[in-house]
């Protein structure tokens, strides 16, 4: 049976994980990255984590959630990942949609910082605010950088090609590919080179990354096997930068 790897998802608001995990494994979703929203997740997650070797997780704070943040809370992460090397960094980065632009920056910022300290692969959310994030990258030392995660991408294809030459980056693509890709999606899955694409689920149940793996096959015009076998391979890279091996 073909492996899958759900590059990002957040099991923790689920009620049955047991469930849910094992319907994944049914179909051979072996690996999970399950990352936090809020502050309120991290025990969970590292609870999930002890449970289920197959749960790799990060934490972070998201820009939704950033009234949670505070001198204590950051000591509070830097702490856990200081002592898990297995725990990567988010969902973290900026929402140009949500309050208070400049304080999510400043709290992206602190929190890339505590994924270059650490070298751990920091999952980043964006929404319309790939500018920020681009200058705030530019202004780190690029040999500082870890692998960085593109979560559920939504930019244009000329920031995707930069994220790649610039900051060797990785993209995951979701369900919006299936449900409702316009051409700005579709154009960037064409572009996306192959070692460069993971799946996920976000929000929805796990299952969805299969339909997902097949519109990015579709697309791409690439069998079906042969980029499952890739994009499992490109999942371990970013897991491994979270020093799993
Ligand atoms: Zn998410």
């Amino acid at each position: 049976m073909q492996k899958y790897i759900n590059a990002h998802c957040h099991l923790q608001n689920f009620n049955n994980v047991a469930q849910v995990l094992q319907n994944a494994e049914f179909v051979g979703i072996s690996g999970f990255i399950s990352d936090a929203a809020s502050v309120n997740d991290w025990e969970k997650l590292l609870e999930l984590k002890k449970k289920y070797e197959n749960v790799h997780v990060g934490i972070g704070i998201h820009p939704w959630y950033i009234n949670e943040y505070s001198e204590s809370v950051l000591e509070y992460m830097r702490n856990i990942l200081k002592n898990n090397p297995d725990i990567m960094v988010g969902e973290i980065g900026l929402d140009k949609y949500k309050a208070d632009i400049k304080k999510q920056e400043s709290i992206f910022e602190t929190q890339l910082g505590l994924a270059c300290e650490f070298n751990r692969s920091v999952h980043i959310h964006c929404v319309g605010a790939w500018d920020r994030i681009l200058r705030i990258l530019k202004s780190r030392k690029l040999n500082g950088l870890p692998i960085m995660l593109m979560h559920s991408f939504s930019g244009s294809k000329e920031i995707l090609t930069r994220l790649i030459k610039d900051y060797d980056a990785f993209f995951s693509f979701s369900a919006t590919v299936v449900n409702a890709p316009g051409k700005r999606l579709i154009d960037c899955v064409k572009e996306v080179p192959l070692d460069k694409i993971l799946i996920e689920s976000d929000e929805e149940s796990p299952l969805i990354i299969l339909d997902v793996i097949k519109k990015i096959a579709e697309i791409k015009s690439v069998p079906i096997k042969k980029i499952t076998e890739i994009i499992y391979e490109n999942s371990k890279r970013v897991l491994k930068n979270g020093q799993i091996t």
